[in-house]
């Protein structure tokens, strides 16, 4: 069995985003040569996501609007969280988003569902953050 580890960093300079990083972890694909196995891929930060869905700027506006709904970033002193920090919101906004995915490696590639795409999920950005991605196989 062949085993692949990599950590892809970003530094997004917003609050919050939704990174498409498909081609990212394609590459890291590539470069392990794996043709059948599992790959990995998770956040490394409990204010940042990793997740499966559609590369459409309409959805990702509605998940900003369903989330802030759900955990408003301000006002901040609503949130025990926040003492010396400001993102308790974030912390959630990570938990409901996920920490990682599992994709399926079939043939040398990600054995995506019709549309599905993966996405860094930053809820506390303007830091240098990581993802790791992790791939076992043959
Ligand atoms: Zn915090």
């Amino acid at each position: 069995m062949k085993s692949y580890t990599k950590e892809l960093w970003f530094e997004v300079p917003t609050r919050r985003a939704f990174i498409n990083i498909t081609s990212q972890v394609e590459q890291c694909l590539r470069e392990s040569g794996i043709q059948e196995g599992l790959l990995l891929c998770n956040a490394m930060h409990i204010t940042a996501s990793v997740f499966i869905n559609d590369d459409e700027s309409g959805l990702h506006y509605d998940y900003e609007q369903w989330l802030e709904r759900l955990a408003p970033h301000e006002p901040v002193s609503q949130y025990r969280h926040n003492g010396y920090e400001d993102n308790a919101d974030a912390h959630m906004k990570r938990q409901i988003m996920g920490r990682e995915v599992v994709v399926a490696i079939t043939k040398g590639k990600l054995h995506f569902g019709t549309w599905e795409r993966i996405f860094y999920g930053e809820f506390d950005g303007r830091r240098r953050k990581r993802v790791l991605v992790k791939i076992i196989g043959e």
